[in-house]
């Protein structure tokens, strides 16, 4: 983001306009701490905001502030379309392509004729927005957000509520401030935050210690169906719908399951595979460590990005179908899996 960009954001920002923030579809701790940061903050510029997610999300982000504003698409297309048709203004947070808001949403956000601005950590933007802060070096969206309100110098805006959301979004995607992404600088933004109001201890009881038994239970399957490929590396998880349904499964329920998959000694590439029979897709997630990039493996073989270390996709094949491949491709890359 150039200085003559921050000027004409600044311009744009000086007279009141309808604004709509969207995060990326089945949001995280971090698109959802991104969008209803900058909610707070561009309330306190006198902007209207509205976040606009594409789909619902995890109960544990549900006593974010401001979480009770948010519209779901999914949930009320024709309004959530007018909202995004009389926007001057759409911020997109958390992903750098359209479609990652969902097909139906993302047509609607590409023909609107707002002004876009992006803000996305992840690999290969896409080019759809006026103004893009990409930066693949970051942590999270939530140290962009802090950086942008920074760089607009309304660091004195920045209250409880802001600085909760955005301490929110860096614990989760920094899985607690212990990825290679997090540097002195994240620490040091993060403190900020703590003296601005965040309380750190509550957020992290909120979004990690407040498991159901039926979560535990499940957490339980998904460690006895996991498999070790120790002569590549690799570990995976499956979990089939039925299994799902056995324990009661909800929204966000699996989150976290496919590190325990990389924390075996050893393992470099990790994966989870989940049935989703609604969507008719097996959700894929995978993890790594070192330089083995997921985000490119993903991009390659099953319809995803996401970051080198951490990265998701899918496929219209089978469970047992989309296993079998993912153990068919890995020997493709044994330079890079195979023990050293
Ligand atoms: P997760 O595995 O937690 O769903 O996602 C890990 C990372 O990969 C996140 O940064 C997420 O944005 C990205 N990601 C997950 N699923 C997809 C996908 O289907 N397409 C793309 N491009 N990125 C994804
Ligand atoms: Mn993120």
């Amino acid at each position: 983001m150039t200085e003559a960009d921050i000027s004409e954001i600044k311009t744009l920002l000086s007279t009141p306009k309808t604004v709509v923030i969207v995060p990326h579809k089945n949001p995280d701790g971090d698109a959802m701490g991104s969008t209803l940061a900058l909610y707070h903050y561009l309330i306190k510029k006198n902007q209207h905001p509205t976040v606009i997610a594409p789909n619902d999300y995890p109960d544990f982000l549900k006593w974010l502030p401001g979480d009770d504003t948010v519209l779901k698409f999914e949930n009320n297309e024709e309004a959530c379309t007018a909202k995004v048709n009389e926007a001057d203004l759409i911020f997109t947070l958390d992903f750098n392509a359209l479609h990652r808001a969902g097909d139906d949403y993302g047509k609607v956000l590409e023909a609107s004729s707002a002004t876009k601005l992006m803000i996305d950590h992840h690999q290969q933007p896409d080019d759809y927005a006026t103004f893009v802060y990409s930066d693949v070096s970051m942590s999270s969206t939530c140290e962009m957000v802090f950086n942008f309100i920074e760089m607009l110098g309304d660091t004195d805006l920045i209250d409880a509520q802001i600085a909760t959301c955005l301490y929110t979004g860096i614990m989760t995607d920094t899985g607690s401030f212990r990825f290679p992404s997090t540097t002195s600088r994240t620490h040091q933004v993060v403190a900020n935050l703590i003296d601005k109001g965040a309380d750190h201890a509550q957020i992290h009881n909120n979004i990690y210690d407040t498991n159901s038994y039926s979560r535990l239970q499940l957490l339980g399957r998904a460690m006895k169906n996991m498999k070790v490929i120790p002569e590549l590396r690799t570990a995976y998880i499956t979990l089939s719908q039925e299994e799902l349904d056995t324990f009661n499964f909800k929204k966000g329920d699996t989150e976290g399951f496919v590190n325990y998959g990389l924390s075996v000694s050893g393992v470099i590439l990790a994966g989870i595979f989940i049935e989703n029979e609604a969507e008719e897709i097996i959700k894929i997630s995978l993890r790594s460590k070192g330089d083995f990039s997921v985000n490119e493996f993903a991009r390659a073989h099953f319809n995803g990005g996401g970051h080198t270390n951490a990265a998701g996709g899918r496929s219209h094949a089978g469970l047992q179908e989309t296993i079998d491949k993912f153990i068919s491709i890995l020997p493709e890359y044994k330079s890079q899996l195979s023990p050293k």
